[in-house]
C-alpha cells in the first residue's frame, strides 16, 4: 500500500539489530511528517556522530577525542577494569551507579568453535600495552583488579581462562586480583537484561578468583 520510497526506508531500517518492522514503519512514517527543521536536525546529528565517534584509545568505548569520558575522568579509581564485550555493557553498569573504575571493551570474547581466538578481540590491547604501563604504574602495596562482567557460557570461561594463563605467564599474579561477578545470578545471565538489584549485589558481592 506505501509508495516504494518508504517501503524502503522501512526496510533498511529494519536491518538494524532490534529494530522490528512496526517500529522501522512508525520511525519512517515519523521522518515523513516532522517539519522540515526537525528533519534537518536528525539528518545533521546523524551525519555528526558518524563522522566524530571513535572507539577510545584505552578502553574502546565511545569517544570524541583520543580517550572516552571515563577514561579522562580522575575521580575514577583507574587500577580497577572491568572487562565486558560491548560498549551497551559499560552503559548498563553505569546507570547502576555501583562502580567507579575503568572498563575494557573486548567486542567479542574469546571462542575457538567459532573460529574466535584472543587476536579477534581487544585483549591484545589491554595485556601487551594497557596492563604492563598500569603494573609499571603501581605503588608497593596497590593491586590492578580485573572484574570479569561476560555473560555466562563457554566463551566467557574461555577468555577467562585464557587472561588467567597470561598473567601466570608473566608472573603477574601477585599485582592483579582475577574477580568474577557473584554465585546465585542465574545460570544464563545477560548483563544487558540483568535487572538492576539483582546486578549491584553480585557486582558487590563478587568473588575472587585470584
Ligand atoms: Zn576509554
Amino acid at each position: 500500500m506505501l509508495p516504494q520510497s518508504i517501503l524502503n526506508l522501512i526496510e533498511n531500517i529494519q536491518k538494524l539489530p532490534g529494530v522490528g518492522r512496526r517500529g522501522a514503519q512508525k520511525l519512517s512514517l515519523d521522518l515523513l511528517t516532522s517539519s522540515q527543521e526537525d528533519y534537518q536536525k536528525i539528518m545533521d546529528s546523524i551525519e555528526k556522530m558518524r563522522t566524530e565517534v571513535r572507539l577510545c584509545n584505552n578502553c574502546r568505548f565511545f569517544a570524541e577525542e583520543e580517550l572516552c569520558r571515563i577514561c579522562t575522568d580522575k575521580s575514577r579509581d583507574h587500577k580497577k577494569i572491568c572487562l565486558v564485550e560491548k560498549a551497551t555493557d559499560v552503559l548498563n553498569l553505569e546507570k547502576s551507579g555501583i562502580y567507579n573504575g575503568a572498563y575494557h571493551v573486548l567486542e567479542k570474547l574469546i571462542s575457538p568453535i567459532d573460529n574466535i581466538f584472543a587476536d579477534s578481540t581487544n585483549l591484545p590491547d589491554l595485556l601487551t600495552r594497557r596492563l604492563p604501563h598500569l603494573i609499571s604504574s603501581l605503588k608497593e602495596e596497590e593491586n590492578v583488579e580485573f572484574i570479569f562482567f561476560f555473560k555466562s557460557g563457554f566463551s566467557a570461561d574461555t577468555t577467562i581462562a585464557y587472561i588467567k594463563d597470561y598473567i601466570n605467564e608473566k608472573g603477574w599474579q601477585k599485582r592483579i586480583i582475577l574477580t568474577k561477578l557473584a554465585e546465585g545470578l542465574p545460570l544464563y545471565y545477560n548483563p544487558e537484561t540483568l535487572d538492576q538489584a539483582t546486578m549491584v549485589k553480585a557486582f558487590e558481592d563478587r568473588k575472587t578468583l585470584f
